[in-house]
């Protein structure tokens, strides 16, 4: 699924061909399931830019509206200067960035994305659901200790994944934000000590950074970016999908499921 990583390169990639000048729009039979707002008179308009919060891209509109794109677990959008040949393309832009005609396709397999036009008003409130976005300035270590201990009987990692709290988490970036700070995931959170804290708060950095920087995470036939191709965030992992932790390099890797999602930890590097 992407996560923070995965949907800021994207974000950065689209940019470069922005702002686009919308000449039309097709929707595939089935994209109903994605597109929750009727998409209208976008033609003629201009996508000026395109940010992020949390998982959530937005795009602005040059009316002012704005268009939130969550891709789920399989979603992504394509850059292309001819149509896009893809059996799971469900919605194509079509537009005009300089003098030069782009296709904007939203590439969704497993159709679990979501796709909102929304005026400004609407927008704010959608946006307003989600908690401080990691890479924010808003995301500072006061916010991080009131949001975390918030709930005190919640495991560590399944307040971690509250995208209410913060946004832009996903299962692998909580698994490694708590072997980075060698605490074990399914600890309460009232069980945590001030230093936990502070180092969990220094691993949102390090794992968000480390996976930014090389362009995303891709598992097995997950997330590809603008132009197709995978992330090569792998190589950070240091228990997520990891046989043996990457941290002490010989203890094998334990997984648990917690809260229905695969939950994976060293049991000598994480108290
Ligand atoms: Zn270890």
């Amino acid at each position: 699924m992407p996560e923070l990583p995965e949907v800021q390169t994207i974000r950065d990639q689209l940019s470069a061909y922005m702002p686009l000048k919308i000449s039309s729009l097709k929707l595939s039979e089935v994209a109903e399931s994605i597109v929750h707002t009727p998409l209208v008179k976008l033609r003629g308009q201009v996508i000026e830019r395109i940010w992020r919060k949390g998982k959530m891209l937005v795009f602005e509109i040059s009316d002012g509206r704005k268009i939130l794109s969550h891709l789920g677990m399989t979603g992504s959008w394509r850059i292309s200067s001819t149509p896009l040949k893809e059996k799971h393309n469900h919605i194509q832009i079509k537009g005009k960035c300089g003098d030069e005609v782009f296709y904007l396709s939203y590439v969704d397999p497993r159709r679990f994305g979501h796709l909102y036009l929304y005026g400004e008003e609407d927008a704010q409130k959608k946006l307003a659901e989600l908690g401080a976005d990691l890479k924010s300035s808003e995301f500072t270590f006061d916010y991080f200790k009131s949001a975390l201990v918030k709930y005190p009987e919640r495991f560590i990692k399944v307040s971690l994944l509250d995208q209410s709290l913060f946004a832009g988490t996903g299962n692998y970036i909580a698994n490694e934000i708590c072997a980075r700070a060698y605490v074990r995931p399914d600890r309460k959170i009232k069980s945590l000590k001030g230093p936990e804290i502070v180092a969990l708060y220094h691993a949102v950095d390090v794992v968000v950074s480390g996976a930014t920087e090389s362009g995303g995470t891709t598992f097995q036939g997950g997330y590809a970016d603008v132009n197709g191709d995978r992330g090569k965030g792998v190589q950070h992992l240091v228990v997520f999908y990891q046989k043996i932790c990457q941290m002490c390099a010989v203890t094998p890797v334990k997984k648990i499921t917690l809260a229905q999602r695969g939950t994976y930890y060293c049991p000598k590097c994480q108290k």
